[in-house]
């Protein structure tokens, strides 16, 4: 019997063992994969982006849904706490453009590492490729777990507090597959519908086979949804044979996920050039054809404005062909260039499966945990952390700061 058993080995689930043990009650810590935090190992392109230096308000305007839920976690272990704790642990960060942290040796195996190291010292059990199915209670109190262990046969174990730290259902191979959900509407509780977020956009766009692996830096992205503006961007946009991805695509993904699966008609109206208005956008062409041969092609004044990649499709969008010479060009014909450059259309059609999210919107519903505890409104000695909750954010390092918040919280087992 033990005091805790946590499911899942990922951010919140590491943080909430290590935190039980340090008030010397005995953990169970059981992760269904063979390594603990597949996740975390994989986060930030393989360099771990683990919180953000944000101002707290600011922080927390970057949380999606429930953020008032949430500050009361991130009130009690905040992102300083975060950057003291991995300090601690001897792990050296540093901060980079947008207050973003990541470990100093650009390594995301040393965040892993170091959770590991933490609840080994603490005196945490950890065992692998062992799978929680089901969580036992007596009446409205949790006695323990069910689980099928490394040679697949089902055992027991008891303990007076369950904390479920299982992720939620984005990137399934690193082991989150939404178990917790299951477990959680098992135990009366409503889990509200889980949908990727900051994950790749598809478009319809007659020519986004040219743009496969084409990588904008320092464009403008508004998102419209029937419409309507509804999100400015900055930054970094790309595309894939998974879709539109990228910072900024990423970013507007939260809303424009929302919209589609409501049958809204959803844009990204990109800016190529978000350093130039119309007139001086205008002048620079001008410019650029006049200091070019009259028998020059259009494809040729493309090349001095745009990336190579992007020549064939705005030809085509801007409906020219792209052998007609500049000196040719109306006016008319330059200002509808001009136009296209500050605002080329791609109407989204669909978005990335959840093995290309970044994060899951949606899971169990925050109105049934106490947000002081993170134990269940319904369950004794039940507790969530991490992504299983209804709680995601925008990309920077915050997605990993709500796991070690509500990790760090569940893990005192307040009462
Ligand atoms: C490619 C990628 C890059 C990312 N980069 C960043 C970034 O740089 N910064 C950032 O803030 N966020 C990033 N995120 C998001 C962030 O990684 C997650 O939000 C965070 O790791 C969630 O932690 P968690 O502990 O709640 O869940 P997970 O990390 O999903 O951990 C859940 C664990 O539970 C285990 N488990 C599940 N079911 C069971 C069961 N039945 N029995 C036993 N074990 C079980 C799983 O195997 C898993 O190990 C990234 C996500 C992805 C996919």
């Amino acid at each position: 019997m033990y005091d805790v058993i946590v499911i899942g080995a990922g951010a919140a689930g590491l943080m909430a063992a290590g935190t039980a043990a340090m008030s010397g009650r005995s953990v169970l810590l059981i992760e269904k994969m063979e390594k603990a935090g597949r996740k975390i190992r994989i986060t930030g392109k393989g360099r771990c982006n683990l919180t953000n230096a944000r101002p707290a308000e600011e922080f927390l305007e970057k949380v999606r849904v429930n953020n008032e839920f949430f500050s009361v976690a991130f009130a009690e272990f905040n992102n300083r706490a975060t950057i003291k704790f991995f300090e601690r642990l001897g792990v050296k960060l540093e901060i980079e453009r947008g207050e973003r942290v990541f470990p100093k040796s650009g390594k995301a195996w040393d965040i892993a590492n170091a959770l590991v190291e933490f609840c080994e010292d603490k005196g945490v059990k950890i065992v692998y490729k062992t799978q929680v199915t089901e969580i036992t209670t007596i009446g409205d109190k949790v006695t323990g777990v069910k689980y099928l262990n490394a040679r697949g046969f089902e055992r027991r174990e008891e303990a007076s507090h369950v904390i479920v730290a299982t992720g939620g259902v984005s990137y399934p191979s690193t082991g989150s597959t939404g178990d917790g959900y299951d477990f959680a509407y098992s135990l009366g509780h409503n889990i509200e519908p889980v949908r990727p977020s900051l994950t790749p956009l598809v478009t319809s766009h007659p020519q986004k086979e040219y743009l496969n692996g084409l990588l904008l830096k320092n464009v403008g992205v508004k998102l419209y949804i029937d419409n309507e503006l509804r999100q400015e961007e900055f930054g970094e946009m790309g595309f894939s044979e998974r879709g539109i991805e990228g910072a900024v695509a990423l970013r507007v993904s939260r809303d424009a996920v929302d919209a589609i699966i409501d049958e809204k008609r959803v844009k990204l109206v990109v800016d190529l050039k978000p350093a130039l208005d119309e007139e001086v956008l205008l002048a620079r062409i001008e410019r650029e054809i006049a200091e070019m041969q009259p028998s020059e092609f259009f494809s040729e004044l493309l090349r001095k404005l745009v990336p190579k990649q992007l020549v064939v499709p705005l030809a085509k969008e801007v409906d020219f062909h792209s052998k007609t010479y500049v000196s040719k060009l109306s006016d008319a014909e330059k200002m509808r260039l001009v136009k296209i450059l500050k605002g080329m259309v791609f109407p989204i059609v669909d978005y990335a499966p959840f093995q290309y999210a970044i994060v899951t919107a949606g899971g169990v519903c925050c109105d049934e945990v106490n947000r002081y505890t993170m134990e269940s409104l319904k369950i004794k000695g039940l507790y969530f952390a991490g992504e299983v909750l209804d709680i995601d954010a925008n990309t920077g390092g915050y997605n990993m700061q709500i796991a070690f918040s509500t990790g760090r919280l569940a893990g005192q087992l307040k009462k």
